[in-house]
């Protein structure tokens, strides 16, 4: 029988709508439609592929457990037996040392069960998700200014009413292919595109500036500067903060930012004039600027920059972030924070803990507080975490430092995994759950401009796998403690879902399955005929006083490496490829990509192998020549195991959002003999039970004057 369920791509935070198509009950193809809200028929080749996941002949069908040293099926009853007789005495003895991680690829229905399980079910502080690594300097930033964390405070057709868009560390091209749509239009319309980045990575830019990773602070700091010169500063509306702010800045000159930078003068002062003169300038950052140890300060200075010219809030000018998850948006709104209970209430509030408590019937006072970030839960396994719990995530391979990593979880007395696929930490696993895939499972997912939409069930889990909803409950049931997990059906906790966020910043109580079949809604969305928020930021804002607090960032001057890592993502792959790297129609290999001088400087050619270490481990990958990369940087994508997060450090956190430093790390490079397997590995780091910020910050130097040009 055939059947056509109109469903979202399981990928990345555009989350187009396609047409997943079935014979007999198997998916054989995947069909855009130009009803899609968000793309409007455009899908890249990813969401094109990604019906082929589905039925993979590697997927997990069945429980495993590590019995003698091998991962071996066993039934159900054995897989939650064994969950039982671990877990249950952790929870006896302290429930802090049981921890659990989730992911910013879970619907919003299974982030707020899996915190819900977490903080009600089994009273553990301990859970994070990996979001951690992606969203959260962004998150923090808007967070403090304005009370209120949207990544797009506008719909996506809104960029096109631009007149000028600085793209900041954000490659869409290949990261969100149906983005550019919108990019283009305002380029036809007679906006320019500006690109800062190291690399000079494809799209629709007429000008590409390439400073060294971690200077976007300096740059945008240094326009603000400029405009007040000019005259030019005109704010969004009232704020706290100003003062300060502009006071932060005085110190900017072109030819000192223009020198810590790498880049000219005039490149510089013509980005000032066009930013100057633009009448609605659109600032979007991707995870360039934002993965570094100042990542948040830095989109302070964005944020600042934007609302001191008076463009934040205008249709098409502004700032924003570019959400790289799937559900990267809803998965940091819904509770699996470690800080931060439903509808992104705060773990810490009051008044927030007596909702939710009040909401799942307990006692306030049981309600455990905030925990630890996702790499500090990651380094304390092994000492204060005994068992862990992952759900769509991989962190043997996208934990910064994932040799250290690898090293703690395999130091735990219990890994459970629930998932899909056999990816790197499940097969670390001692006990593996098969979990459901995005087409086998109902739920919503809330994309990049946070509007939310259905994610369909169009086929049943394969064998014994089980939807990841009802693992969650099952696990808690395990332990004796199933008492709030007695869901009839998927209908049941979703309804307590969209209630539990009710009167919440991010709040979806107005929403059903019902309304959510006839259309899309941008939150908040507070009752049942409310129409959604397509503009959020708009003063008052949802700070104590109602103006926009402006956070003055330090103008730090990073410290510059002879060689300089950065990492991100390639157009053929996604995250640490569990799913992609499997797909055969959906290419690329590890590499790191270099500039030819720099290439030249350390003796290598084009694909000769290069060894690479970094301050935990080390690869080997074959160099890629390229003028479109700035000399004296190097780039390696994180896809795969042995690549770019056995170079990247396990201890350096962004103070505020406790976000890894993934980029601007100092790196040596030297050639690899020609026979030299492409491959990795990892050396024991020195005994360092808490992460620290790496002393790669001295303050702001001399070559900065009292005059800004
Ligand atoms: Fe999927 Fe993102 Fe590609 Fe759209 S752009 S098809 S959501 S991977």
């Amino acid at each position: 029988m055939s059947r056509t369920v109109r469903t979202t791509c399981p990928y990345c935070a555009v989350q187009c709508n396609f047409d997943l198509h079935l014979e007999g009950g198997l998916p054989v193809r995947i069909t855009p439609t130009k009803e899609c809200p968000v793309a409007g028929g455009t899908v890249c080749k990813k969401g094109l592929a990604s019906l082929s996941d589905l039925r993979h002949p590697d997927r997990l069908t069945t429980p495993l457990l590590r019995i003698g040293g091998e991962l071996r099926p066993v039934s159900w009853d054995a897989a939650l037996a064994t969950f039982a007789a671990k877990v249950g005495p952790i929870l006896e003895r302290d429930p802090a040392r049981l921890g659990l991680m989730g992911s910013g690829a879970l619907t919003n229905e299974k982030t707020y069960l899996l915190g819900k399980l977490a903080r009600v079910g089994f009273g553990t502080p301990s859970i994070d998700y990996n979001g951690r690594f992606c969203m959260s300097s962004a998150a923090t930033a808007m967070n403090r200014s304005f009370g209120l964390d949207r990544g797009l405070g506008f719909p996506l057709p809104d960029i096109a009413k631009s007149d000028l868009i600085l793209l900041f560390g954000a490659n869409i091209a290949e990261t969100l292919p149906p983005v550019m749509q919108f990019l283009k239009a305002a380029k036809d319309r007679g906006a320019k595109i500006v690109n800062i980045d190291p690399r000079a990575t494809p799209g629709l830019a007429q000008m590409q500036l390439s400073p060294y990773p971690g200077t976007d602070h300096l740059i945008a700091g240094l326009l603000l500067r400029l405009l007040h010169h000019w005259g030019r500063v005109r704010p969004s509306a009232p704020a706290q903060g100003t003062e300060a702010v502009l006071e932060s800045v005085a110190h900017l000159s072109v030819a000192g930012v223009a020198q810590v930078c790498g880049v000219q003068e005039a490149e510089l002062l013509k980005l000032a004039r066009l930013y100057a003169q633009a009448h609605r300038p659109l600032i979007l950052s991707g995870r360039g600027p934002e993965q570094q140890l100042g990542g948040t300060d830095t989109v302070s200075t964005f944020i600042n920059l934007a609302f001191l010219a008076g463009h934040f809030g205008k249709p098409g000018g502004g700032y924003g972030t570019l959400t790289g998850q799937g559900n990267g948006q809803g998965g940091r709104e819904h509770g699996q924070k470690s800080d931060q209970l439903p509808g992104y209430r705060s773990i810490k509030d009051p008044a927030d803990r007596a909702f939710m408590a009040d909401f799942w019937g307990i006692r306030e006072a049981s309600l455990p507080g905030p925990g630890r970030s996702a790499q500090e839960l990651f380094l304390a396994c092994g000492s204060e975490i005994d068992a862990l719990v992952v759900i769509g995530s991989n962190p043997a391979v996208s934990a910064p430092g994932s040799g250290v990593v690898r090293e703690r979880l395999a130091a735990l007395d219990f890994l459970v995994v629930i998932d899909f696929l056999p990816s790197e930490t499940a097969q670390m696993a001692d006990l593996v759950l098969p979990g459901s895939m995005w087409a086998e499972e109902e739920g919503t997912t809330t994309n990049l401009e946070g509007r939310v939409q259905r994610r369909r069930k169009a086929m049943t889990v394969p064998g014994a796998a089980r939807e990841d909803w009802r693992i969650l409950c099952d696990l808690a049931h395990a332990v004796g403690r199933g008492e709030k997990f007695q869901y009839a059906d998927f209908d049941a906790l979703q309804t307590e879902f969209f209630a539990a966020t009710a009167g919440g910043r991010a709040d979806y109580s107005g929403l059903s399955a019902e309304r959510l079949e006839q259309q899309t809604f941008q939150w908040p969305v507070p009752h049942a005929a409310h129409a959604g928020t397509p503009h959020p930021y708009f003063a008052p804002y949802a700070t104590a006083s109602g103006q926009a607090n402006l956070v003055a960032a330090p103008m730090t001057v990073p410290a510059r490496s002879e060689l300089t890592l950065t990492t991100g993502r390639v157009a053929g792959q996604y995250q640490s490829g569990t799913q992609s790297r499997r797909n055969p129609t959906l290419k690329g290999t590890p590499e790191v990509q270099l500039h030819p001088d720099t290439a030249r400087q350390y003796g290598l050619t084009q694909g000769q192998p290069a060894r690479l270490q970094g301050p935990h481990g080390e690869a080997v990958l074959p160099a890629n020549l390229t003028p479109k990369i700035r000399p004296g940087v190097a780039f390696v994508a994180f896809h795969w195991p042995g690549s770019a997060n056995e170079l990247t450090s396990a201890y350096t956190l962004d103070p505020h959002s406790r976000m890894p430093a993934f980029k601007s790390e100092a790196l040596r490079i030297t050639p690899a003999p020609d026979h030299a397997a492409v491959s990795a590995s990892s050396r024991p780091h020195p005994a360092q039970s808490q992460p620290t910020q790496r002393p790669s910050a001295r303050p702001p130097q001399p070559v900065f004057s009292k005059e800004p040009a």
